[in-house]
């Protein structure tokens, strides 16, 4: 018995020289740590929230317009029989508006939540069926001399792909897992999710100032016991509009964020990688430069896929548009600073 089980433990297998007969040994798992357990806690709970959290974003997201368009929009315009559209233009124009803002937000939330990020095999799997690792590492091995290799899913890994925890998988220009659209931040959804969180945060700051004149009827409605004249409960009007200061502030915090992101050609991830070797650089008098960043409105044109897939203004269109490429290969500006990790180190950087 213990033969057979030293055996397992030193199986041995082919190496690239053929007088190279040492044994490879496999590493016995390492026991979990606290962190580690508490980190499979966090994975596990972020998965099983996404349902109910995208269940409350749609609540929150219903609430809202509801009160926008039962109480703030009849409380500044109404519609004037018998003027025409001439007579109306205000009204006419801030519905337009509104149904925009509306369409941005619902568009891209369902866009970014059901867009797949990206994974390693997208592509493979649909030309060819039993897409194994081989498949996989052919495709890489086409512009990568060394692919590195995920240690958890075993796959080969492009660039800017991590692996995500969550969703057990490897993601193409990774950011990071968005409990909230129960879904990774990818290469395929990254656009959806930052205009989401734009129209979003515009639509926030609007409507507290459309709600500016309601708030105050409502507060001397109720000081005064006065007719409320909407259907609407005041209670949850009341909501909605703390609701919209709060969720501005966040969610704007979070744009800015991204639009930073976005502005200098990174990833969440690849910010803190990048600060990192800022600080090498630094030390040692060099500069570093993003081998991503084509400028701002490089940048720009690469992530919002304009000039190759539609003019400028498709910017501001909540449509289905996807991104330059497939998400393995990025193109690079020549002025990027590479720093040599090593082999082992390159997982240990986030
Ligand atoms: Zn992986
Ligand atoms: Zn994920």
């Amino acid at each position: 018995m213990a033969s057979s089980a030293s055996t397992a433990a030193f199986a041995a297998v082919p190496t690239s020289d053929p007088a190279d007969n040492r044994p490879i040994t496999t590493k016995p798992r390492r026991k979990l740590t606290f962190s580690d357990k508490i980190e499979i806690l966090i994975d596990r709970t972020s998965s099983k929230l996404g349902p109910i959290l995208i269940t409350v974003a749609f609540l929150l997201l219903s609430l809202t317009i509801s009160c926008y368009f039962t109480v703030y929009i009849p409380f500044h315009y109404q519609w004037n029989e018998g003027e025409g559209f001439q007579g109306n233009t205000g009204y006419i124009l801030t519905m337009v508006w509104s149904l925009y803002l509306v369409w941005g937000i619902v568009a891209n939330y369902y866009y970014a939540v059901t867009t797949p990020p990206g994974s390693v095999l997208d592509g493979l799997a649909a030309e060819n069926e039993g897409t194994h690792f081989q498949d996989v590492l052919m495709e890489m091995e086409s512009f990568t001399e060394f692919p590195p290799t995920c240690k958890r899913c075993h796959l080969p890994k492009p660039e800017r792909t991590h692996h995500c925890s969550v969703c057990k998988k490897c993601i193409l220009k990774y950011d990071h897992h968005c409990p909230w659209i129960h879904n990774c931040v990818g290469h395929f959804n990254h656009r959806y999710f930052l205009m989401f969180l734009t129209y979003l945060t515009t639509a926030c700051v609007y409507f507290v100032y459309m709600g500016i004149g309601p708030f105050k009827l409502l507060a001397e409605a109720e000081e005064h016991l006065a007719t409320w004249p909407y259907q609407m409960p005041q209670a949850l009007v009341a909501f909605s509009e703390v609701l919209a200061c709060a969720i501005g502030l966040a969610v704007g915090g979070m744009g800015c964020w991204h639009w930073y992101l976005t502005l200098t050609a990174q990833t969440t991830l690849e910010q803190y990688n990048n600060n990192y070797i800022k600080g090498i650089c630094k030390k040692k008098g060099d500069r570093f430069s993003n081998m991503y960043d084509f400028g701002i409105i490089g940048n720009l044109l690469d992530f919002f896929n304009i000039g190759r897939r539609g003019p400028w203004y498709t910017a501001f269109l909540p449509l289905r548009i996807p991104p330059i490429g497939n998400g393995k290969r990025f193109e690079k500006s020549g002025r990027g600073y590479v720093l040599d990790f090593g082999p082992d180190d390159e997982d240990d950087l986030v």
